[in-house]
């Protein structure tokens, strides 16, 4: 429907980039745009009052500035999950898999326990390895998958495949 529309006409199809043969996905014309980021933070608040979320983590670094917003606005607590060596106090650490190498996330021990239920935001879901490894972090922390809310999904990749068995019957929302 509209709101939807609106949304992926502020998305800019960027060709090869970062690299060659990339169509990297833009979302600085909808940051830009005070309707439409509000229009994304409104949806995304309610899709955390439907997973009943009492923490947002968001995932460096855009996945940050969506998920700021909706933290404040739905009056929950913000986490950040952070790439390695950012965070200052005790964390928790999950690598996983790129196409070349590996890659490292944690988040502060401290910001996540039992009972928690945890709504992870993110800009765009490709092969799903940094969801996927968010999602350890959060279980791992003692803290329940309460849903992923992403604005893109790249069907053409198997992220939702992947993240399948780890969001072990949690939604996964692509709006
Ligand atoms: P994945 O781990 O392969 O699913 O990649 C997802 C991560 O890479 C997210 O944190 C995204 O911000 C980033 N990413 C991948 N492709 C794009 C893109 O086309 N535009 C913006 N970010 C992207």
């Amino acid at each position: 429907e509209d709101g939807r529309a609106l949304l992926l006409s502020r998305i800019k199809d960027v060709p090869d980039y970062p690299k060659p043969g990339v169509m990297f996905k833009d979302i600085t014309p909808l940051l830009a745009d005070p309707k439409a980021f509000a229009a994304l933070t409104e949806t995304l608040v309610e899709l955390a009052g439907q997973y009943g979320a009492t923490k947002i983590v968001g995932l460096e670094a855009r996945g940050f500035i969506l998920a700021a917003p909706v933290a404040v606005q739905a009056g929950i607590g913000f986490v950040p999950v952070r790439k390695a060596g950012k965070l200052p106090g005790a964390t928790l650490a999950q690598s996983y898999e790129l196409e070349y190498g590996t890659a490292e996330i944690e988040v502060h021990a401290e910001d996540l326990a039992a009972g928690d239920r945890v709504m992870v935001i993110d800009d765009v879901l490709a092969t799903g390895g940094t969801a996927e490894a968010s999602l350890s972090l959060i279980r791992r922390a003692g803290a329940e998958v309460a849903g992923v809310a992403v604005l893109m999904e790249l069907s053409f990749l198997p992220g939702r495949a992947k993240l399948a068995a780890s969001l072990a019957g949690a939604p996964l929302d692509a709006l």
